[in-house]
């Protein structure tokens, strides 16, 4: 079975990614990872990110030891990976990884953008997961709001509607997706109800 959980940045769909990977027991891939190791290289390396050449040359020479990085998960790197991601070439390097990971026996959940579109068009289970951009800031707000007292809401509301902006092209919501609007759910109503759904697709 594969799981494919598309959706919008903040939008809560990487812990329901990792949340469905254990009740269904598959391994899970944060495709977003990928592009945050290859946007942090930039950054480590000094490149501009006009360089598309860079970027690609990296994407293609791009390892998994790279996604074991604690500063991937960062705003800086998040800001660093939509700009690499929407490079077409930096795409196609890393769509080989993704696509192996989805093949593997048993299936797998990954999360992303492009999941249900591009990587695995014939994935079992497609989900969009999305929320509005005040609720998403707010959500990412008081997540940083610990480590980064001066942080303001507007700012993250305003990066993040600029990042969806960045991020439009390469994030489709596949037509046989099952679309969760996070606004007014908490995690664990968006995972019953995406295991409501699941399971009944697999009934059916
Ligand atoms: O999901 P996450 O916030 O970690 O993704 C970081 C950035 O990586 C996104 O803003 C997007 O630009 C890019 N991305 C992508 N396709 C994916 C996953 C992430 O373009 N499948």
């Amino acid at each position: 079975m594969i799981i494919a959980v598309d959706g919008t940045a903040a939008s809560g769909k990487g812990t329901l990614a990792r949340r469905l990977a254990a009740h269904y027991r598959l391994p899970h891939l944060d495709t977003g990872l990928l592009y945050r190791a290859v946007g942090r290289k930039m950054l480590d390396n000094g490149s501009d990110f006009a360089d598309t050449d860079a970027a690609i040359a990296l994407a293609q020479n791009f390892a998994p030891a790279w996604l074991v990085d604690g500063r991937l998960r960062g705003n800086e790197a998040s800001v660093a990976a939509s700009r690499v991601a929407a490079i077409p070439a930096v795409r196609t390097a890393l769509r080989a990884f993704q696509q192996q990971f989805a093949g593997q026996p048993g299936g797998a959940v990954l999360d992303g953008r492009d999941i249900g579109t591009v990587i695995a068009p014939n994935a079992d289970i497609k989900l969009w997961v999305t929320a509005t951009p005040e609720v998403r800031a707010r959500r990412r707000f008081l997540e940083l709001k610990p480590k980064r007292p001066d942080l303001e809401e507007g700012t993250i509301l305003d990066e993040l509607i600029e990042r969806d902006n960045r991020d439009a092209p390469n994030m489709t919501m596949a037509p046989d997706a099952y679309l969760l609007d996070t606004s007014q759910m908490d995690i664990e109503q968006v995972f019953r109800s995406a295991v409501e759904y699941i399971d009944g697709r697999r009934k059916a």
